[in-house]
């Protein structure tokens, strides 16, 4: 990026010409594209010539949003999804085979756990390891281990991993490093700094920001030498190593899944993206405020954020991130009933999802990590109580005055 953050995102698609001089990339909803020399439409199967064949395999309006999220992680190349999970299974089922061997994160988002638990019926071996200190990392890497996969701040307790070492540790391996970047956005963290080889973001949270459309992505940095991968069919070895991975996600998980990113929704999460700069530093600059007021609040026992200098990894946050981002969690004294409180709430909305424009605020163990069952609850440390707070844009002081009376009352 050789202009700033926003205004690369702004003037993206401008880099192209827009019929009309339209100044957004239209919504391209066509799901065939008719070719006057149906020679040409044959080079574009066989992927001797850029463009596009059916709607499954893309259109012109995520072809733009994927430009945008490459630039935001400088990346060499993205495929868009659905939704995030359809971006981190499709990642999975294009580049994994029975035998193979994980080592993950312990600290996951609850359907990415899930996921990683049905990856192990199908003959993939998944380790969870507390990430948090890459010692633990290295100490589960084994001959069959194809990839190691991060959160960068872990949901709901919000663990840091310890993305720079595990970068290094990979890279000393010649082992992928796949790090799920949601929690951060590339405007608070870019993995490629500490050697990631293939970023995930849910579009849905952060990047998209208004709750409005879902969606996923895969970044390829262009760092990891796919001729040491030996997961990579043959058929796709015609096209340059740099890019045999992100076109092995493209065929196996994007075109044979099916989880494919409409125009419409990826018009939105476009529009979305470009006030993420300004999204973030507020919603940020709301919690670390909050998370100090709540720290301070007799009525709350426990506030886990990076921001707060308590937290095990504030250091290591405060190294790798703009700011310390916009999720936090919350134990409330003992006698408060976590419903009541949320029911007492007026602003905050008790709903799923984070990253939204609204705060939002959910009791987790009876909801998103309910299925989980309490064993894997407790090694992940959420306690029945916790409640998890994904801090929006409003206006600090009506969030305040709104935590004052639900915990007063
Ligand atoms: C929400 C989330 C996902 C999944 O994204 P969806 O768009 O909801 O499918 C994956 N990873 C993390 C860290 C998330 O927060």
């Amino acid at each position: 990026m050789k202009n700033g953050f926003t205004t690369t995102i702004l003037h993206s698609d401008l880099e192209s010409p827009i019929e009309h001089f339209s100044v957004h990339k239209p919504m391209h909803a066509a799901v065939a594209f008719g070719y006057p020399d149906a020679r040409d439409l044959a080079k574009v199967f066989k992927g001797e010539a850029p463009g596009y064949a059916y709607g499954r395999q893309g259109n012109p309006t995520t072809t733009a949003l994927e430009v945008k999220i490459s630039k935001m992680e400088d990346g060499i190349a993205t495929a868009c999804f659905s939704t995030g999970m359809a971006a981190i299974a499709a990642t999975f089922v294009a580049l994994l085979r029975a035998g193979d061997h994980v080592v993950s994160s312990s600290f996951l988002f609850g359907n990415t756990n899930s996921l990683f638990g049905t990856f192990n019926t199908l003959g993939c071996e998944i380790s969870f390891v507390d990430a948090t200190d890459v010692e633990n990392v290295a100490r589960a890497i084994r001959a069959n281990t194809r990839l190691v996969f991060v959160e960068t701040i872990a949901n709901p307790r919000t663990q840091v991993a310890d993305l720079a070492r595990i970068g290094e540790l990979c890279a000393s391996h010649g082992l992928l490093y796949v790090v799920d970047n949601t929690m951060t956005s590339p405007y608070l963290y870019q993995p490629k700094r500490n050697k990631a080889g293939l970023i995930i973001n849910s579009l849905t949270k952060y990047i998209g920001g208004h709750g409005n459309a879902l969606g996923g992505a895969v970044t390829d940095t262009g760092l990891f030498d796919w001729t040491r991968f030996s997961n990579i069919y043959d058929n796709y070895k015609n096209a340059k190593p740099a890019l045999w991975g992100i076109l092995q996600i493209r065929k196996k998980g994007l075109r044979d899944v099916g989880s494919t990113l409409a125009a419409e929704p990826a018009h939105r999460l476009a529009t979305g993206a470009e006030t993420l700069a300004l999204r973030m530093e507020k919603s940020s600059d709301n919690a670390l405020q909050l998370a100090r007021f709540l720290a301070g609040h007799p009525k709350v026992t426990k506030v886990y954020y990076p921001g707060l200098e308590d937290h095990p990894q504030h250091r290591l946050a405060k190294e790798l991130f703009k700011t310390f981002g916009a999720l936090m969690s919350i134990e409330l004294a003992d006698g408060i009933d976590c419903f009541d409180f949320l029911n007492r709430l007026k602003l905050v909305i008790s709903a799923s999802h984070l990253g939204d424009n609204r705060t939002l605020a959910i009791p987790v163990a009876h909801t998103i990590y309910w299925e989980m069952g309490p064993q894997r609850r407790a090694e992940m440390g959420i306690a029945d109580s916790l409640i998890r707070l994904s801090i929006g844009i409003e206006d600090l002081d009506d969030l305040k005055a709104d935590f004052a009376q639900g915990l007063n009352g």
